[in-house]
């Protein structure tokens, strides 16, 4: 192991294994939780890997971290049968022998006794310690963690069961890890874009982001896109909490200068929650009558607590008669234009302001799919009205099936929304 690269930073790497979490029906989520107790000690994670019980596999995955990083999380393949081959492989790797530890018998013994039954013998592979390592009880099972420390690396075995894992994380090995992490935290902000596609957002940040790499300490970044939003992630690796703090604020404000108005909170809030407190800011209550969203955009507003304040109805009004009845849209307009048009999500959002007598209404018409498409309005036109003092309408040509057109729509209806209350 003489060629493990020694100025590398203090991060980590984590295998899960176990066959069942290369099927399409188990998901590994224990790298997840290890990684957020990692990072909440200022440990970076440098690569995760998902192993089947195969011993060369491990073998070479071991090998690996152990070459390039300081810290390496194991969970899985710490149960009694064949396939249970962690503890083996990595005793094998290091050159260390196992030995049967007898306080572990003893207390998987007494696991079995306070059930009234005996302890399998294919059990006592889960008392075998590779010399040298630290055994840390499971409170919740019978397979026992284990800690090892070995050529400057920390390594931890851990269970597979999550409600066995977790308690052993968060507990015996974020404490053995704090005394080594040092003071180095991560810091970060989250800034929440909308009404700019990914490689829209990307193409503006990008200029921004370049300098930061030239600046220490480097902010690292990450770009994620859901439907009809971009999150930007940044995140600082330092020991100094205030100039942590103070760099962030400064490449978050450079994001704000940049994107304008497309940004919708710099402290992770929601777009919902933000429309309420601009809404609530101002003292006013809004009404929705939505057609092809069904009620969702309704829905995500009343998501946050407290919406009461400022939601005073949402109506679906799907079809024709709906809109008429329910909305007051002329049967005329809906004749002369089409249900989905400009002039009748106008209607719709008008007509539920009025009928509501709130500040801001907000109506919503369009084409879901698959079917109801025609050559003029294919499937994914919608039309979004804000009526506040002045009405303001706008035609969407959204992409994809009945699913993301809906929550592109509501995305989009709340965005308005929230640029209506900027006004
Ligand atoms: P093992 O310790 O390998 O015997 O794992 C026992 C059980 O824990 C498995 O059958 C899974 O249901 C669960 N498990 C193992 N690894 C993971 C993981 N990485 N994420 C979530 N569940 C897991
Ligand atoms: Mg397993």
């Amino acid at each position: 192991m003489a060629d493990r690269v020694e100025s590398r930073p203090f991060d980590a790497a984590i295998i899960a294994v176990g066959s069942e979490l290369l099927t399409p029906e188990k998901v590994d989520t224990n790298s997840l939780f290890i990684t957020q107790v990692l990072n909440d000690l200022g440990v970076a994670v440098a690569f995760k890997a998902i192993v089947g019980d195969h011993r060369g596999e491990l073998t070479s995955h071991v090998a690996h971290a152990l070459r390039r990083h300081q810290v390496l999380i194991l969970t899985g393949g710490l149960g009694p049968t064949d396939d249970d081959i962690t503890r083996d492989v990595v005793a094998a790797h290091l050159g260390l022998s196992l030995h049967e530890d007898a306080e572990i018998i003893d207390a998987i013994e007494r696991r079995f006794a306070a059930r009234g039954w005996q302890m399998p013998a294919v059990n006592r592979r889960q008392a075998m310690v590779p010399r040298g390592a630290t055994v840390l009880p499971n409170p919740n099972g019978t397979a026992p963690g284990l800690w090892l420390e070995h050529d400057g690396a920390v390594i931890a075995l851990l269970p597979g069961p999550p409600r066995e894992m977790k308690p052993m994380m968060a507990g015996e090995v974020r404490a053995r890890l704090a005394s080594r992490a040092g003071d180095t935290r991560l810091f970060r902000r989250l800034v929440r874009v909308s009404g700019k596609g990914e490689s829209a957002v990307e193409e503006i940040v990008q200029p921004i982001y370049s300098r930061w790499l030239a600046q220490q300490p480097t902010i690292a970044t990450t770009i994620l896109a859901g439907l009809g939003q971009v999150e930007l992630h940044l995140v600082l690796q330092s020991s100094d909490a205030p100039l942590a703090a103070a760099t962030l604020a400064l490449a978050v404000a450079q994001l704000t200068l940049a994107l304008g108005q497309d940004v919708v909170s710099t402290d992770g809030a929601g777009i919902e929650a933000v429309v309420g407190d601009l809404l609530r800011a101002r003292g006013w209550r809004v009404a929705l009558a939505e057609s092809c969203t069904g009620g969702l955009a309704t829905s995500r507003l009343t998501d946050v607590p407290g919406s009461s304040d400022y939601v005073e109805r949402g109506i679906v009004a799907y079809s024709n008669e709906a809109k008429v009845e329910l909305l007051g849209v002329p049967a005329s307009l809906i004749q002369a234009h089409g249900a989905v048009s400009e002039p009748v999500a106008a209607a719709m959002a008008e007509g539920i302001r009025d009928r509501a007598r709130v500040n801001v209404g907000v109506g919503i018409t369009g084409i879901a799919g698959p079917g109801g498409g025609s050559a003029e309005k294919p499937v994914g036109t919608v039309c979004i009205a804000v009526a506040g003092a002045t009405t303001r309408v706008r035609t969407f040509q959204f992409p994809g099936g009945r699913e993301m057109v809906k929550a592109m729509s509501a995305n989009w209806a709340i965005d308005l929304l929230r640029r209506h209350l900027l006004e």
